[in-house]
């Protein structure tokens, strides 16, 4: 078959070359006409010849094939302890990784929805992640998002008092038996040990104020290297950047974080909006701490 379309072409060309091939040949010169067949010959395309003889192709205004499109993956990181799967979606394919995780705490579904919001964003703009990852775990604690309650299925245990950081305490009920005791503790620190993000975001929500305080209590809450990153998200929610919690909270992530020198920030919504004003509130930081990230190689 080889043979034969060689044959075909030589053919063809030398036809062109006499300036006699079919009723559209323009004359002495033209090494093409328009009643070529496309061939395929060894997998090769030979387009029809009006298509190569009637552009005039202007190589300098040829694109670029334009960039893949950066994968979206979900993975199941484990389970909680009544079984229900946690899963963490990763946007983007390379580059410095942010992680944000919300739901640690049940009963502060608005960090749930807020997560939810963002992997809309991620799902709609995917410029947002090139050159850079995103992963967001959307619920820790579904079995707490459930029960509406900050404990997980132990109803005992709070899981942002049950990592491995020095300030754990036993004689502390709510920090669990050991650290990491809890499954979903575990799937946290398996996102942070497999991706060794840039930088961490925990989303929850809170109270604005305490009874009888004049001072905000929400805000930009930053731990170990978090500091620069809370005062950058605090130019677009205009939260308060504060770094006082630090190893009050015996066993939590950003105790976590101060040990191991992460660079976390805690964003704790005011729990007196809704989720969509947390949103419209929120957007533009998350976003922030995505090029934050970017820019942190
Ligand atoms: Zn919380």
């Amino acid at each position: 078959m080889k043979s034969k379309f060689s044959i075909l072409i030589v053919l063809i060309l030398a036809a062109g070359f006499a300036g006699g091939c079919g009723p559209n040949a323009s004359g002495a010169g033209s090494l093409y006409t328009t009643n070529v067949p496309v061939l395929e010959v060894e997998g090769l395309h030979f387009a029809p010849a009006r298509a190569v003889n009637d552009q005039k192709i202007n190589f300098s205004t040829l694109k670029p094939p334009p960039a893949p499109k950066p994968a979206i993956v979900t993975r199941i990181l484990g389970k909680s302890r009544q079984g229900k799967s946690i899963s963490m979606t990763v946007f983007g394919k390379t580059g410095p990784t942010l992680l944000v995780f919300a739901g640690i705490h049940g009963n502060e579904p608005r960090s749930v929805a807020v997560a939810k919001k963002l992997d809309a964003e991620l799902r709609a703009n995917r410029d947002l992640v090139q050159s850079c990852r995103v992963a967001l775990i959307s619920c820790v604690s579904p079995d707490g998002l459930a029960l509406n309650s900050r404990y997980n299925a132990t109803g005992t245990i709070d899981l942002n008092r049950n990592f491995p950081a020095r300030s754990f305490t036993k004689r502390d009920p709510r920090c669990g038996p050991a650290p990491a005791s809890e499954p979903e503790t575990k799937c946290v620190l398996a996102a942070v040990s497999a991706l060794s993000p840039k930088a961490i975001i925990s989303i929850h929500t809170c109270d604005r104020r305490r009874p009888g305080s004049t001072r905000d209590r929400h805000g930009n809450n930053w731990d170990g290297k978090g500091k620069a990153l809370a005062d950058a998200m605090a130019r677009h929610n205009r939260y308060r950047s504060f770094g006082e919690w630090h190893n009050k909270t015996p066993g939590s992530f950003g105790s976590y974080a101060n040990d191991n020198g992460l660079c976390v920030v805690t964003l704790e919504i005011p729990n007196d909006v809704s989720a969509s004003a947390a949103w419209t509130a929120n957007r533009g930081a998350l976003i922030e701490a995505i090029r934050y990230t970017r820019s942190s190689r």
